[in-house]
Formats: C-alpha cells, structure tokens, sequence
C-alpha cells in the first residue's frame, strides 16, 4: 500500500491513522466505490447461513389459523 501522508501538513501517517499526530487533522481512509454493494452481499450471505431460511418461509407462507384450544 502506498504511504499516506497528511493532506494538510504532509506529516507521513500511520497505516490505521486517521488523524494526524503532528497537526491533528482528520485524514479519512477512502474506501474503494465497491466496498458497499461488497459489504451488502457479505451482510446477505451471512444473513442467509445465520437464519433458517426454510423456517423462515415456512412461518411466512403459513396460514394464520389460532391452534386449537388456543384463547381459554
Ligand atoms: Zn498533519
């Protein structure tokens, strides 16, 4: 990775710092345009092992009917 330097006063800054330790400006990392679209499909496939997505369809698509005996 290329080294980053402070964009106000040019101080050399560490890989994982995002304010400067000479002047104390921000210096925010900036992600790449496919980190989003990259973290929604990571979100949706970790979604999609966590849950039970047969039970989950199953709880949807099932008809509402109380039990019986359900209500006393
Ligand atoms: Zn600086």
């Amino acid at each position: 990775m290329a080294e980053r330097n402070c964009r106000r006063c040019s101080t050399s800054l560490g890989i994982d710092d995002d304010l400067c330790q000479a002047c104390g400006a921000r210096n925010p990392l900036r992600h790449p345009w496919y980190i989003w679209p990259l973290a929604a499909v990571i979100f949706l496939l970790a979604f999609y092992f966590l849950v039970d997505v047969e039970a989950l369809r199953d709880y949807v698509t099932r008809p509402r009917v109380p039990p019986p005996g359900a209500g006393d």
